[in-house]
C-alpha cells in the first residue's frame, strides 16, 4: 500500500466513523480532496485511488495544473476570489465554495457560460482578517444570486478560528448549520450543502451536519 493510500484509508475510517456516531448514511459527506501546491501527480494518485473532488485556493494554479491531470474530475475553488480573475475562474471551476461578497457574484455571473453552482462563505465568528460575509450579510447575496443568470447557491461555507482542540470549532460550525436553516425557511431557497471541516476537525463538522470535507495535510501530508 503507498503513503497516500493509507492516509486515505485513515481519513475514509474517521468519516465512517463519524457518519456512523451521527447516524448519518456515508454518502451523505463528499471527500474534498485539498491539493492546493501539490502536483499534478499527487492529483493524479489520488484519482486512481477513486477521488474524484479536489480543492485549490489559486486560480494560476489550477489553470496550470487541470490540463495535466485526468478529465473527469471535479475543480472545487475553496479561496478567496478576486473579482478580476472570475472570468478565468468561472470556465474553470465545478463548484466555488467561497462567494464572499455582491461584487464577486456579480463578476461570477457576468462571465459564466452555464450554471454555476456555488457557496457563500460565512464569517461566522466575526473574524476582523477573514473572509467571508457578515451572517447578517448572507440574505441579500442569496437573493441577488436566486436573481442572477447563471449562479446557483447550493449552500454555506466556512473556515471557523483555528483551535488545536477541535472541540472548540463545533459552535462555528453549528452557528453555519442553523443559519442555513433559517435562510432556507425565509427564502425558500434549498441549501442542501454545508462545506465545513478540515483535516483535524472532520468528525465533529460531520456531527454537525457537513456534507463536504476539505482535507488537505492528512490526505496529502504537510504543505511545504
Ligand atoms: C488548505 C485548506 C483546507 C485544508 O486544510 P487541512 O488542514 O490541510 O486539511 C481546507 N479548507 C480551506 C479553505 C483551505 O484553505
Amino acid at each position: 500500500m503507498s503513503e497516500f493510500e493509507e492516509r486515505l484509508e485513515k481519513v475514509e475510517a474517521r468519516i465512517e466513523a463519524a457518519c456512523r456516531a451521527a447516524g448519518r448514511a456515508r454518502e451523505s459527506v463528499r471527500l474534498l480532496a485539498v491539493s492546493k501546491t501539490k502536483p499534478s501527480e499527487a492529483v493524479e494518485e489520488a484519482a486512481r485511488c477513486g477521488l474524484r473532488f479536489f480543492g485549490e485556493n489559486k486560480v494560476q494554479e489550477v489553470q496550470h495544473k487541470r490540463p495535466l491531470c485526468a478529465e473527469g474530475l471535479e475543480w472545487h475553488l475553496i479561496g478567496h476570489l478576486q473579482s478580476n480573475k472570475a472570468k478565468v475562474a468561472a470556465p474553470l471551476f465545478h463548484m466555488i465554495h467561497s462567494v464572499d461578497s455582491l461584487k464577486i457574484l456579480r463578476a461570477l455571473d457576468a462571465h459564466a457560460e452555464q450554471t454555476l453552482p456555488i457557496l457563500l462563505q460565512v464569517n461566522v465568528a466575526g473574524e476582523a482578517a477573514k473572509f467571508g460575509l457578515a451572517p447578517e450579510a448572507v440574505r441579500a447575496v442569496l437573493e441577488a444570486a436566486n436573481a442572477s443568470v447563471h449562479c446557483e447557491v447550493r449552500g454555506l461555507m466556512v473556515i471557523p478560528p483555528f483551535s488545536p482542540d477541535a472541540e472548540k470549532t463545533r459552535e462555528f460550525f453549528r452557528a453555519l448549520r442553523l443559519l442555513r436553516d433559517r435562510l432556507e425557511e425565509e427564502t425558500g431557497t434549498p441549501l442542501p450543502e454545508l462545506s465545513m471541516g478540515m483535516s483535524h476537525d472532520l468528525e465533529v463538522a460531520i456531527e454537525e451536519g457537513s456534507t463536504w470535507v476539505r482535507i488537505g495535510t492528512d490526505l496529502f501530508g504537510a504543505r511545504g
